[in-house]
This record gives structure tokens, sequence and C-alpha cells, in this order.
């Protein structure tokens, strides 16, 4: 069997659905379809929660819309109406009973409760036009076997728990294809989870992993993994191949095109990945995989923005090295900072990390007694994998370096926002 993966790009409108029906029909084996919430309602989704926590009755509109926008997609989809209507309307419902309670719990768990809907709300409708094509395909509600941990936001897959369930859930017994739902899980106590933004890609991973496929199929709308994001780079080229190594590299450095998480359950069981655009389903797209066999090898462009870099000196002049670095990487997780760069000197450590205010202030402020501490903000990381001299200058030309670091694959610059 195999999985593919569509993200919201891909079933945005109904056009978009037809489509992902057409890419489905071509396929001979087995499938388990993911599918990621309609278009931006993730975000839209975010807008609602928000304006429920702060109050008064603005997030109805906010609903509506999103309401309105599922069923137009149904709509023309079913002109002569079916099933799928009556359980959207039922699940949103269920959401607006949900949103009249008074009592609200956290953010992050207010955030899972609410946002998950989206992914229930394209599943339900894409299934249901999957079998109206004569397909036979089966809905699965994922929250009840893809258990997670009750870190909301950011969830965590109980691994034992969840792997039979999904076997015996996703056992093509009577069925040819499920549909499911990316990004979210579920705890043990029937709560839904999510799995972080874009984690459609992840849960993708996992259900390949758990379920031993063949391969696993990212439909995007861009043509396979490039070696830098167009938005950046006009002359970005498609990769042809890809390690699963140099794939972890890009997500760490920056590069938004994968959630970080994926490679590893792809990884530890060998499974290819493909990235391929679901505007021309017949081109070949990038192969993720252990050894490429590649030969011509293009430099990949990573930028990670937001980005602060830290000098940390301790003030009694002790090795930074030998006395002081576990205390102070112990800080940083304990804060919550994820290091994206270190570079260590005898008596000073240089830290490059995301730009999340209040922890790094937080951070800051515990050390302040020990340590002098400058730091520049409004930076950036700029990776080359596979550099070469016309790359680096193409990246440092115009730019203020503030540090650099070189392995043999990879050149790293720390480098003032301009
Ligand atoms: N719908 C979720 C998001 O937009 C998950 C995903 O698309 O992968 O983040
Ligand atoms: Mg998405």
């Amino acid at each position: 069997m195999k999985v593919y993966k569509f993200g919201g790009a891909s079933v945005k409108d109904a056009a978009g659905i037809k489509n992902l029906t057409s890419i489905i029909s071509k396929e001979k084996e087995s499938l388990v379809v993911v599918v990621s919430a309609f278009g931006k309602t993730t975000n839209a989704l975010e807008m609602v929660l928000k304006a429920w926590l702060a109050g008064g009755n603005s997030y109805r509109d906010h609903l509506d819309n999103i309401y309105s926008y599922h069923a137009a997609v149904a709509e023309e989809l079913f002109p002569s109406g079916n099933s799928a209507k009556g359980r959207i309307d039922m699940s949103f419902a269920m959401l607006k009973e949900y949103l009249l309670k008074a009592k609200k719990s956290h953010y992050d768990f207010e955030y899972d409760q609410v946002v998950s809907y989206g992914e229930i709300w394209s599943t339900i409708i894409v299934a249901e036009y999957l079998k109206r094509s004569g397909l036979n395909a089966a809905w699965v509600d994922i929250r009840s076997s893809l258990l997670t941990d009750e870190r909301f936001r950011d969830a965590d897959i109980l691994w034992n728990e969840s792997t039979g369930r999904i076997q015996k859930i996703f056992d093509f017994s009577k069925f040819s294809m499920y549909v499911t739902q990316g990004f979210i899980g579920g705890t043990i106590n029937g709560q839904s989870t999510t799995l972080g933004r874009e984690g459609s890609d992840y849960t993708a991973a996992i259900m390949a992993n758990m379920l031993d496929a063949d391969s696993v199929t990212f439909w995007k709308d861009v043509p396979g993994l490039l070696n830098a994001d167009p938005k950046w780079m006009q002359d970005a080229r498609k990769l042809e191949e890809m390690s699963y190594r140099e794939a972890v590299e890009m997500t760490f450095s920056g590069a938004k095109v994968l959630h970080p998480k994926t490679i590893k359950p792809l990884q530890n069981k060998n499974i290819p990945l493909f990235v391929k655009s679901f505007l021309n389903p017949s081109e070949k797209g990038t192969m993720v995989v252990a050894s490429p066999t590649l030969t011509k090898i293009l430099p990949v462009y990573i930028r990670k923005e937001n980005q602060i870099l830290i000098s940390i000196l301790p003030k009694d002049f002790s090795f930074a090295m030998s006395d002081n670095l576990s205390m102070i990487f112990h800080l940083f997780m304990l804060n919550g900072i994820k290091v994206n760069l270190v570079e260590a000197s005898a008596v000073s450590i240089d830290v490059c990390v995301d730009d999340d205010r209040p922890k790094v202030e937080t951070l800051l402020s515990s050390l302040k007694d020990d340590y002098s501490i400058i730091y520049n903000e409004n930076a950036e990381l700029l990776s080359i994998r596979h550099y070469n001299q016309e790359a680096i200058d193409r990246i440092t030309k115009d730019r203020d370096i503030l540090l650099q670091q070189r392995t043999r694959s990879t050149v790293r610059f720390v480098a003032r926002k301009n």
C-alpha cells in the first residue's frame, strides 16, 4: 500500500477535489489518503479561536464565513444533495455548541479542540466525493486511533498505543482506500490534539511507518523539493533526488517545505518519499531516499529569518567550554528555546536562536548575574549545503556577516538582516 498526502492548497476548492480524485483513480495499489484542511481554513479557525477567547460574539462571523466556504464547495461537488452536507452541518453545530460553554480552559487546549475541525470537515467532503465517483473509499476519524500525549498544539505520538489500533482500522479488508485527517490526533481520554502547524506531512509519515507502506507521496503546489525557497530566489531549481539526511538538515536549517518531524518515521523503515506537483501529476517530482544515486549536486540555500545572535561571556573569565556549556544549554532547554547554531571559543559562546521574545528575555535575565551578554537582534541564518564559491558570493554579497561556520558539506552565516 501507499500513502498519499494532500495539503490545503490542493483541496482549496471543488476543482481541487476533482483533481485529487483524478490523481487517486489512477493509483492501482491500496491507499491511505491523508488530507489537510481546505485552503487557509486553519488560519481562519485560529481567528475564530482568538475572537472567542477575547469574549463577545464576533467569533460567530468568522465561523459563519468558514461554514459558507465549506457549504459552497459541497454544493458545487454535490449539486443534487448528499449526506456530506448533513454531516458538515452537524459538525458545525457541535463546534457552535462547544463555543457556548462559559468556562474556557488554557489556550493550547482550546486551540486543539477548535482548530482540529478543519481537517474533519475537509475529509468528510473529500471521502464523500470519492465514493460518489465510484471509488471504494472509507472515511476514518483518526483521533481514536492515532493517540498522543496531552502536550496540546505540539502533541507527541504514543507509538505503542497507536500502532496496533492504526493497523486494525486501516486493514483494507473491506475498502481499497481510506481518507483520513492530517495534523490531528487524540488523547486516551478522547480529547483532540494537534501535531504542530503543517503537521499533515508528519501524519502521512507516521501512517506509512505504522502500516509499512511501500512509499509516501506528498502532492504539493510546487514541482518537488527545490534548492531554495522560490519566493527568495527566483531561479530556484528542482532537486531530482535527495537523501533523508539532506532533507532533515534542510528542515532543521529552516526550510519550510516539509514538517521537521517527517523524515524520521520514513528513514526508520526505509520508505521512499516522493514530493510531486498536483498540478502536473505525471511529472517526476523529487524522490527522498537513503542513498540517492544522483551525480549532479546543486547547492541548496536555506534561510531562517527572525533570529537573534547571543554572545555569552563568563564574567570571571572561566572557560566557556568546560565549565559553563552544559549549564547554559540546560537553561536554553528549560526555557523552550531552540538553538540553531553554536560557536564556542575559550571564553565565549555564541548562540543563534529563534527570536521568541518573552522566552529569550527570561533566559537572558537568568544568565545576567554570571555572564556578560551581547546580542544582535534582527539577524538571519543562511545555510548553503554543497556550497561553492559562487554560491557563497551570492549569499554574502551586500550582507553584513556576523558569524560564519563551515564544514565540508555546509557553510552557515549569521547576517544582519538588511
Ligand atoms: N491544516 C494544518 C495547517 O495548515 C496542517 C497542514 O496543513 O499540514 O497547518
Ligand atoms: Mg497546509
